[in-house]
Formats: structure tokens, C-alpha cells, sequence
């Protein structure tokens, strides 16, 4: 399987921009308890970074539509949460924005899709780091409205060069791992930008095994510390 960039990027900001449709299958039984295919429910969604505005600002936002209600200056927004990835993504779009020299549009949504534009005539290193931010701005996006649950995070220092914090998190499902400060990639199809997830795990192994062993002769120390007391 081969990784395309361009298509990636597409399908990331028309997930965080264009609305999507959710289908869901019904049926139903007759007399004869036979199950009936009803039509299904299909409902449309706004695109994901929609949904997150339309968290923070439920009585409609400030950007484009000018015809929505404006938000009363003395209530604070409701939800933290969705508030900070809101604004974490406007921050990000605005850097974006300022290396590529675009102006931004009236919607956030509408920028987003501005910088699809613009970055396909960047080299890969730029592409794929534009596609960092968009995933993990899906990410955020998705955890906010309910669509994802955060992945676990590891208590255990991420191997990187330079980095060494302990924010690496772990999706099971799909056997990936990412570090959330320096932002480095393991999977099981590894390629210029991730690392293999077996070097991670033998990496997180080694490292349980030594920070075991290091409480061990620890625990070790301070007995034979009691004990040479104890016999003086
Ligand atoms: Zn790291």
C-alpha cells in the first residue's frame, strides 16, 4: 500500500471542512417476524471543525454568517475543552497561513481549505507537516464531539532525540503510537516520517525492564542501609 500525501491531505480537511452524511441501516419486523429494510436514517453533519465551533458558540458564531445571533459579550464560552481546540486550531491555521503568505478567509473553515490549495505546490517535508497539524487537529476534533476517546497515554519517555517527555499515546486498534510534544510517528507500515511500532515496543520494554531493576537495587539499597543500622 502506498502512502499518497495529496490524497491524505484532501481527505483530512474535508473531514475537518465539508459536512458528511451518517447513515445508519433501520428494519423492521412483520407479522411474521421477518426483518423489513427500512430506508436508512441519514443524517447530514457539518464538517468536524463546524462542529466544534458550533460547541463553543451555541448561539452561533462571530465569523462569517453575519446574519447569526451575536454572542453575548458577558458569557464566556461554555466549554473549555472545545474552546481550547478551537482556538489551538485558529492559532495553527493563522501560523499556516503567515509561512505560506495567505490571507485569511472569513471562515475558519474556508482557510483551512485555502491552505489545501496552497500546499500542494510545497515539497513533501512542508506537505507532511502541514498533514501533522491536520491530524491532529481531526483528533482534538474528534475527541471533543464525542466521535473518539483519548488514546492512553504511556508513563514512559518518548525515545526521541531531544524530546524525552512522557506523552506518547498509544491507539491500540490500530497499532500506532505518536508523541504528542515532538510529534513522531510509529505503525507497523513504517516510511520517511514513521517509525516501526516493534522498535517502540522492544524501546518501551527495555525501558520498563531498566526503570524495574532500578527500583529493585533501590529498594535493595535501603535495606541494606536499615539492616547495617540495625546491626551497629
Ligand atoms: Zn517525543
Amino acid at each position: 500500500m502506498t502512502f499518497d500525501i495529496v490524497t491524505e491531505l484532501r481527505d483530512v480537511v474535508d473531514e475537518l471542512t465539508n459536512p458528511f452524511q451518517s447513515r445508519e441501516p433501520r428494519h423492521t419486523w412483520d407479522a411474521n417476524r421477518h426483518r423489513i429494510k427500512l430506508p436508512d436514517h441519514v443524517v447530514t453533519l457539518p464538517g468536524l471543525v463546524t462542529q466544534v465551533g458550533d460547541i463553543v458558540w451555541p448561539t452561533g458564531r462571530r465569523d462569517g454568517d453575519f446574519h447569526v445571533r451575536p454572542v453575548p459579550g458577558s458569557r464566556p464560552p461554555g466549554d473549555p475543552q472545545a474552546s481550547a481546540c478551537y482556538m489551538d486550531i485558529h492559532i495553527g491555521v493563522t501560523r499556516w497561513h503567515l509561512m505560506l503568505g495567505l490571507v485569511a478567509r472569513d471562515t475558519i473553515e474556508s482557510s483551512i481549505r485555502q491552505l489545501l490549495g496552497r500546499i500542494l505546490s510545497e515539497d513533501r517535508d512542508t506537505q507532511m507537516a502541514l498533514l501533522d497539524d491536520l491530524r491532529s487537529w481531526r483528533h482534538r476534533c474528534e475527541i471533543v464531539t464525542g466521535l473518539a476517546t483519548p488514546d492512553p497515554q504511556l508513563q514512559v519517555p518518548c525515545p526521541v532525540e531531544g524530546c524525552g517527555q512522557r506523552t506518547l499515546r498509544i491507539n491500540v486498534a490500530k497499532k500506532t503510537a505518536r508523541c504528542t510534544s515532538c510529534r513522531a510517528r510509529w505503525a507497523e507500515q513504517e516510511d520517511e516520517w514513521t517509525g516501526n511500532i516493534g522498535v517502540l515496543a522492544r524501546w518501551i520494554q527495555d525501558w520498563q525492564a531498566h526503570s524495574r531493576g532500578a527500583a529493585d537495587s533501590r529498594r535493595e539499597a535501603e535495606r541494606e542501609r536499615k539492616n547495617g543500622r540495625s546491626a551497629a
